[in-house]
């Protein structure tokens, strides 16, 4: 049994029976068998089912926004929000997915054609992360089912609840049992898929279990694509408005209690407005409601899984004996369930841990740099590459800086943003692959590459 707790109080809410081996290999022989012929319907059957998805999904966002906040501890308007940006993302592929499916002929020349068809992979699986199960689910199962594959979907044991809705509101809708197939349960359920019959496998996680995932399936060729964490760097430079670039990256950095994969790790600052950027910064960290997630005033949550406060604590630790300057936090907050301060730390560098591993959690560290070169190295000294961000005036200095970071996704005077009509992907140990944008359709497909001569 999977005994699920809300972690802002500890309490026990549910209890839910783990997938066994058993299980996860007859439910994969099932989605074999259903998959050819889900994908045999006319693309506007499956669009039609998806749209009436959203529909219903639409109808519940109050309730699932409840579950969602009393199992992963996301205060409530911030459950809401994951919900409607799910909305538009299923907008986004509803809008694309015909056209970005279709054949394309590319050569028509002295009889001989040359056309790309798109044929769906055939049986996925989804593996989950549990800070944004209805994005990064989302992200896989909706173009995966529009483009025709069966999708075997372990959520995250830390959304489960979440995950079990998902899969109740797409059958509803009308996609059949055996095409999208819940499987709950720990690591063991994602390790025992790994060992099914199947075409792909989409992981969105940490990067310790991505690697393991490599290993395991790398030899098998079949497709494979990780999306893991980050450390993401953002450099305010001295033209930049202290105060605008300190709110929005206190946002950056603190949002959903900094549990997100492109949450704002690092910032460097220009010596020349640091102090004021400083003191912006902290001014609005302390500004932040921690508390409640079912309030509406709560902006900070708590910490979704326990052992992750072990991770700020030692950080915390390691940056002040090796001589950061605590602004403000930097401890949990007694009780029960999983609370951490939001912390921020200046007089940092790249010695302390804090600079170098993802924290995931509402932990920054800001350091004073000398100019753009400084920065520009500070960002690239780093083993991943989610996401970098530029606060300038200066677009063409902007862009002239993140066309040489070593990130996936670059922003200029923004930060901690993800759009459907953009690739999300990473460089390094950030992972391997794309989802989102049309790209992030065709990804779910095999393209066949025909050479047609009329006799
Ligand atoms: P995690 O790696 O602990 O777990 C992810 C999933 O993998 C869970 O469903 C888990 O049960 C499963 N799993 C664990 N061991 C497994 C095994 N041996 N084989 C197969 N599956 C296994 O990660 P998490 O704590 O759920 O998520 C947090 C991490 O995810 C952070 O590092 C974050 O940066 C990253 N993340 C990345 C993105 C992105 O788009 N790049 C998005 C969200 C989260």
């Amino acid at each position: 049994m999977l005994k699920i707790h809300n972690p802002a109080t500890g309490a026990l809410i549910a209890e839910v029976p783990e997938a066994s081996a058993e299980l996860v290999a007859e439910r994969t022989r099932a989605a074999r068998a259903a998959q050819p012929a889900w994908a045999a319907l006319p693309f506007e059957a499956r669009l039609q089912v998806m749209q009436r998805f959203r529909v219903a999904l639409a109808a519940e966002v109050e309730s699932l926004a409840v579950t969602l906040t009393a199992e992963v501890g996301k205060p409530i308007r911030q459950s809401r929000n994951e919900i409607n940006g799910l909305l538009s993302r299923i907008d986004f592929f509803l809008l694309q997915a015909q056209d970005t499916l279709a054949p394309q002929q590319v050569f028509d020349e002295g009889g001989t054609r040359e056309v790309i068809s798109f044929d769906p992979l055939g049986v996925i699986v989804n593996i989950s992360a549990w800070n944004y199960p209805y994005f990064v689910g989302g992200n896989v199962f909706v173009p995966a089912l529009l483009a025709g594959n069966a999708v075997l979907y372990k959520p995250s044991e830390f959304a489960t609840l979440t995950g079990l809705h998902i899969a109740r509101l797409l059958h509803e809708s009308g996609v059949p049992l055996d095409v999208f197939v819940p499987l709950v349960g720990r690591g063991e359920v994602g390790a025992a898929l790994l060992a099914q019959d199947i075409d792909g496998v989409f992981f969105t996680g940490s990067h310790a279990t991505g690697a393991k995932i490599a290993q395991t399936v790398g030899a098998r060729f079949i497709k494979l694509q990780l999306e893991l964490g980050g450390k993401d760097p953002t450099y305010v430079a001295e033209d930049a408005d202290p105060k605008i670039a300190a709110e929005s990256l206190a946002d950056g950095a603190m949002y959903n209690a900094g549990q997100s994969c492109c949450s704002v790790e690092r910032i460097y600052v220009h010596e020349s407005i640091h102090d004021a950027f400083v003191e912006h910064f902290v001014e609005t960290v302390r500004g932040f409601k921690m508390g409640d997630p079912g309030s509406e005033e709560t902006y900070i949550g708590a910490i979704t899984r326990a052992p992750q406060l072990d991770v700020l604590d030692a950080q915390v630790a390691d940056a002040k004996a090796k001589g950061a300057t605590l602004q403000v936090g930097g401890a949990r907050t007694a009780g029960p369930g999983n609370w951490f301060q939001p912390t921020v730390f200046t007089g940092v560098d790249h010695t302390m841990e804090l600079m170098r591993e993802e924290s995931f959690g509402p932990v920054i560290g800001i350091q004073k740099v000398s100019g753009d070169a400084e920065a520009l190295k500070l960002m690239n000294d780093t083993r991943y590459g989610l996401t970098a961000g530029v606060f300038t005036k200066d677009e063409a200095r902007a862009r002239a800086l993140l066309a040489k970071v070593n990130a996936g996704s670059v922003y200029w005077n923004c930060c901690d943003r993800v759009s459907p009509r953009l690739p999300w992907s990473g460089y390094g140990d950030s992972g391997v692959g794309l989802t989102l944008s049309t790209m992030g359709i065709q990804t779910f497909t095999r393209p066949r590459a025909w050479h047609l001569r009329q006799p």
